[in-house]
């Protein structure tokens, strides 16, 4: 879960990649950072926060030169501190290099024993790391052949931006695609980023999205592309998550509109799992255009029945289980005139430990709701993300170990449904049967072999029955 972001040959380049990490705020919240190259001369700043607290006027005017990169993180691999923001900044015989990643890296753990083996001190808990240590390792005499050399050896999901001092920008997208990467245009600057509401915001054009597997190399001359070593090419498996929750509802990903997506999984939501109702309220943000979907194909009135509190970050964010409790209500809060009285349908993305939606139904009936049927846009959450989206272990996920009326029971709503896999692959326009799209998390079909960190974890998380 992080957010990058680059462009090359504009004269404000530190200021516009600021405005793109604002604009891919909701991807990380953890830290912040740029790389700004000027004269041959890598500059960084990183900081612990959002964008906005981690940046002001000056730390910008100190970061010049017509090229840099920036990085929104949230931890999925690697601790919470101030050494693992991103992004990273590496001298060695190649000369500086800096690299922003989303995406994690399946076989981290296993490259950077092999790497200390053979003694490489590393500087952080990050697995991004270890492709620096690889790179710098590597006989190639350049750093595209040193960072193709690199990527043969690493395994799992990495769209990744990188810097160097003689002022090459270089986007990579892993063989499966699992996290995107765009290119847009601003004016006769070019930029990389995680999401296409970054370019809104700064005026470029979408020019494409990165293939899997492609390497693109931007320097003064212009942009060339370039494949990732063959024998690594799979079939593209773009993550059904993005869609489902994660990306923001203005961006386009894998050439669809994620609002349109999200619609559509409202729409086939209520046709899977109609139910007699006043009124459709959603969970919100990443509830409402499912929930506005689901009220156009129903016919049911669609309101604004929970309130969202804009200044508090994603509760999910927050490690504590205590805190977590809390800040649901923190969050959201009813809107009792809509509520009183209604028999209502509450829609949200997905449900994962089952914490919000237990939170949410408790709420509704406390503000006058005479019954309250849980509907999720999603399938049932039951296995963790190895590629980057933070999930926790199976045994916090809910449906990993009960059944669906189980989990009804649980949050204690008068009936809980899901949309089917088959709904959410033909609302994200995917033949049936989910090709081109990772959906792990609701499958447990691994689509990249896991290392042995991971097989561990799986293995080890007691699911109780
Ligand atoms: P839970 O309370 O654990 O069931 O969490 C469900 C809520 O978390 C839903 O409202 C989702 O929109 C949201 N959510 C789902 N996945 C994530 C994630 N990876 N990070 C943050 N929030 C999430």
């Amino acid at each position: 879960m992080c957010g990058v972001f680059g462009i090359h040959g504009h004269d404000e380049a530190s200021n516009i990649g600021y405005l793109g990490m604002h604009a891919l705020q909701h991807r990380g919240q953890e830290s912040a950072g740029l790389v700004a190259v000027d004269e041959g001369k890598l500059r960084r700043h990183v900081a612990m926060g959002l964008v906005s607290d981690a940046f002001d006027r000056d730390v910008l005017a100190r970061l010049p030169g017509r090229t840099a990169i920036g990085h929104v993180r949230y931890s999925t691999a690697g601790s919470s501190e101030l050494r693992n923001a991103q992004p990273f900044l590496f001298e060695y015989a190649g000369g500086a290099i800096s690299i922003a990643h989303n995406g994690n890296l399946v076989n981290a753990q296993e490259l950077r024993a092999e790497l200390e083996a053979q003694g490489s001190i590393f500087q952080t808990s990050s697995d991004t790391e270890v492709i620096v240590h690889l790179m710098a390792k590597a006989k190639e005499p350049d750093v595209l052949g040193r960072l193709q050399a690199a990527l043969r050896r690493v395994r799992g999901a990495y769209s990744l931006i990188l810097l160097t001092n003689d002022e090459k920008m270089i986007g990579v997208r892993d063989p499966n695609g699992f996290r995107p990467l765009v290119i847009g245009r601003l004016k006769d600057a070019y930029v990389l980023s995680s999401e296409t509401s970054s370019f809104d915001l700064v005026e470029a054009e979408f020019i494409r999205e990165m293939d899997p597997g492609e390497i693109v190399v931007i320097e003064k001359g212009g942009m060339t592309s370039h494949r990732l070593p063959p024998e690594s090419v799979t079939k593209p498996t773009c993550c059904v998550f993005e869609h489902v929750y994660f990306a923001r509802p203005d961006s386009l990903v894998n050439g669809k509109s994620v609002y349109r997506a999200r619609e559509k999984m409202g729409m086939r939501l209520a046709q899977e799992h109609p139910v007699e109702a006043d009124v459709v309220i959603a969970v919100p943000d990443s509830g409402v255009p499912a929930a506005i979907g689901y009220s156009r194909e129903s016919g049911i009135p669609f309101e604004m029945g929970l309130i969202r509190s804009h200044y508090v970050g994603r509760t999910f964010i927050e490690p504590q289980d205590s805190i977590r409790h809390f800040g649901v209500r923190l969050k959201l809060s009813p809107v009792r005139s809509i509520v009183d009285g209604k028999r209502i349908v509450v829609v949200d993305d997905s449900l994962v430990r089952g914490t919000t939606s237990r939170k949410i139904v408790k709420m509704l009936r406390n503000a006058g709701a005479r019954e309250v049927h849980m509907r999720i846009s999603a399938p049932p959450t039951t296995h963790p993300c190895f590629y980057g989206i933070d999930t926790p272990t199976r045994s916090e996920l809910v449906a990993a170990s009960h059944s669906i009326e189980e989990i009804g029971r649980y949050v204690t709503s008068d009936s809980l449904a899901y949309l089917s896999h088959a709904g959410m692959m033909t609302a994200v326009g995917a033949a049936t049967g989910g090709e081109g799209y990772c959906s792990a998390c609701f499958t447990g079909e691994y689509p990249v072999a896991l290392g042995e960190g991971s097989l561990v974890q799986l293995r080890t998380s007691r699911v109780a029955r």
